[in-house]
């Protein structure tokens, strides 16, 4: 990936591509999954289980929301379909895209493009991102540069994009225009004595060595998630991405962040860019914008890009580029209704039978509100003796790492494999990659259901202590 230090270090997770357990598209599937309510999801034998990676980190508003559901049915209803092309659409596609500008308030964006998922929007952005060079005069600025352990999606950039060798090996990626630079992973690679500033520091004049090496007129575009996902839930060190962001404005390379996680609420904030104050230049959403209860994903565009994309010198004409379902009213519907959940925007009457305590609140407060219980119960487990790095946010993730960074548990031991499994059998549903065990339940946990987490993780944590002592 690259020559800088910190990713050549023996790291027994990633390193051979068995940590990401990713999905296996050849494996044979069962139909597992009956039915969700609120934060659970019920088996084929009827188990209940607290799902506390909200689907796949997206069912934000949990299993059952009756707004959601109101709002896809009368979108069938009354416009179940159609397509986006030669520059008309439909309503809530417009309403949709209007209300995300809104909500955005990093900084100013200018356009949307709806894509269907995550890396269907990343694509798009690389897309972008070369037509904009190229319509500038600059078609030899085409590099990417992301980050080692990044996920940014399965398609072929997506997943070149991506840092994790599983999505590589077997596939002849990344494709060579894509770079990776170190993972900003503090606990795993800082050196003796160095604090998350100096750290940060190194990272960022790392990043600039690389764009220097590359030559800057060859380099495009950085793209990061704001705190990584998939990769093992990696929080950027202090003042980490104020120092990137000055590198890649001092060498004109675009700013992408990838919020597919993020965004709507799961960092305590409304986008992850808030909370790190990123003033990105393109923005990749998915996954919470609606819930999951339809498939949609988007991208924003900075005016910068917009004007010159749209601009009457460029000769370059059409932006070809366009899926069947961009823009599908039903998704748009929902995902309109979404917002309003998260931001507390009420237009249905409730129905009486609802009682869920977080439906009518704004859920990014309710986040606040509700993390120190998670984030207490999570600490009670500091003095276990194969908990490494204990990480947690304002608002939701969590990390266990292996016991530490210079002295892991054998890979094959499969430590976080039986934590997952032990998890299962409790009726707790994680996300397990490696030793990383992640977490992101719904928003709308209620602080009962927060209790009941995290005594399932500490059963199922001192079954893997017992486990390990043998
Ligand atoms: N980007 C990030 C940060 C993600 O976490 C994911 C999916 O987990 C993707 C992109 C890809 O999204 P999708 O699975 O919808 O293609």
């Amino acid at each position: 990936y690259s020559t800088e230090p910190s990713l050549q270090k023996e790291d027994s997770d990633f390193k051979d591509g068995k940590g990401f357990k990713g999905h296996d598209m050849l494996a044979p599937f069962t139909a597992g999954w009956q039915t969700t309510d609120g934060c659970y999801a019920y088996d084929a034998n009827g188990k209940r289980y607290l799902d506390a990676l909200a689907g796949l980190w997206c069912t934000a508003l949990g299993g059952n929301e009756p707004r959601l559901v109101e709002a896809a049915t009368a979108q069938l209803n009354k416009l179940p379909f159609y397509h986006s092309f030669w520059n008309r659409t439909t309503k809530p596609s417009l309403d949709l895209a209007k209300d995300l500008l809104e909500t955005f308030t990093a900084r100013k964006m200018a356009k949307v493009f709806f894509t269907n998922s995550g890396s269907e929007a990343n694509d798009t952005q690389v897309k972008l991102v070369w037509y904009y060079n190229n319509a500038l005069g600059r078609p030899n600025k085409k590099k990417f540069i992301a980050r080692a352990k990044s996920y940014h999606g399965s398609t072929l950039i997506s997943a070149s994009l991506s840092g994790l060798p599983a999505l590589h090996q077997k596939f002849d990626l990344p494709a060579p225009f894509v770079l990776h630079t170190d993972c900003p992973h503090y606990w795993r690679y800082h050196l003796e004595g160095e604090t998350e500033e100096e750290y940060s520091t190194r990272l960022a004049n790392n990043l600039e060595n690389l764009i220097v090496k590359e030559g800057p007129e060859t380099i495009a575009a950085f793209i990061a998630e704001p705190v990584m996902g998939a990769g093992g839930v990696i929080l950027p060190p202090a003042t980490y991405f104020e120092k990137i962001q000055a590198v890649v404005k001092k060498y004109n390379i675009l700013f992408i962040a990838d919020e597919v996680i993020c965004a709507f609420g799961r960092l305590g904030t409304m986008f992850g860019c808030d909370k790190y104050n990123i003033k990105p230049d393109l923005v990749s959403v998915a996954k919470a914008l609606s819930s999951a209860y339809m498939p949609i994903a988007g991208v924003m565009v900075s005016p910068e890009i917009s004007e010159v994309i749209y601009s009457e010198s460029n000769k370059l004409g059409t932006f070809s580029h366009g899926f069947t379902y961009s823009g599908h009213p039903v998704s748009c519907a929902v995902a309109i209704e979404a917002l309003k959940l998260y931001k507390c925007v009420s237009i249905l009457p409730l129905r009486k039978s609802i009682s869920h305590p977080c439906r009518e609140r704004n859920i990014v407060e309710k986040v606040e509100s509700i993390s120190p219980r998670f984030q207490d119960g999570l600490k009670s487990f500091s003095d276990s003796p194969i908990v490494g790095e204990r990480h947690w946010l304002d608002s939701w993730y969590r990390v266990t790492d292996n016991k530490s960074p210079n002295d892991p548990f054998p890979s094959e031991w499969g430590i976080g494999a039986y934590f997952g499994s032990q998890c299962e059998k409790q009726g707790l549903l994680i996300r397990v990659a490696g030793d990383s065990i992640m977490m992101s339940p719904p928003l709308i946990i209620t602080p009962p259901e927060v209790d009941e987490l995290i005594n399932k993780y500490g059963r199922a944590l001192k079954a893997t202590e017992e486990r390990v002592k043998e």
